[in-house]
């Protein structure tokens, strides 16, 4: 079975291959069929955005198509920035540049819940699964680790004492957002297409 995966997102894609590995599935992207235009993302809620790519991306190839959109939650910015994650501050802003920025914006602050969101549209002939799943933790007092991407140098899990930053991949695939939207995925293609 070959699935498009329409991310364009480096890091989320190297997660989500890890997470599909040794299923026997072929899986694509829309820069490998020569695709390279951004695909739109205006909807309100991370459902409505995966859902709106996986549309787009299986309107344009007609393959069994897998879209995902995830983001960074955090209580005390009144849960932003949310579906804007990937353009909080500018979308030419770094990631470093991002964490500083909400750690200075908690500077003082008691109240650092945030979480981790990861909606996932599949698409296919006359099938569909969506699955929408959170990783909780609190905003660290500083930036913390190298691997991972994003805003995980300062995501702690309480529960670990550490950031996602300093989890291997195996550790934070177990506990991710991402992670567990990936789970539920591979039993969906299990139950469904008997891929195991
Ligand atoms: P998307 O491509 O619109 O889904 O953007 C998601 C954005 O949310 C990314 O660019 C990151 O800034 C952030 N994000 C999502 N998942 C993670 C993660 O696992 N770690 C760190 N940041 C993440």
């Amino acid at each position: 079975m070959k699935i498009l995966l329409a991310s364009s997102n480096t890091h989320k894609k190297r997660e989500i291959l890890a997470l599909l590995d040794g299923l026997g599935i072929e899986i694509l992207t829309l820069k490998d069929l020569g695709y390279t235009q951004e695909i739109p993302e205006d909807g309100d809620t991370f459902l409505e955005n995966s859902a709106i790519k996986a549309h787009w991306a299986y309107r344009a190839t007609g393959l069994p198509t897998l879209a995902d959109d995830s983001g960074i939650s955090i209580r005390a910015m009144g849960y932003e920035p949310g579906i804007r994650s990937a353009r909080f501050l500018s979308p030419e802003a770094g990631s470093g540049e991002k964490n500083r920025e909400i750690l200075r914006r908690l500077e003082g602050e008691q109240e650092r819940q945030a979480h981790y969101t990861c909606a996932l549209t599949f698409l296919d002939k006359d099938r569909s699964f969506i699955t929408e799943q959170y990783c909780h933790g609190l905003i660290s007092q500083g930036e913390s680790g190298v691997e991972g991407f994003g805003y995980d140098p300062i995501f702690l899990l309480p529960e670990l004492g550490k950031t996602m930053a300093e989890l291997d991949p195996e550790e934070k695939n177990r506990l991710s957002h991402r992670g567990k939207a990936l789970a539920a995925f591979r039993e969906y293609l299990e139950t469904t297409y008997g891929i195991v």
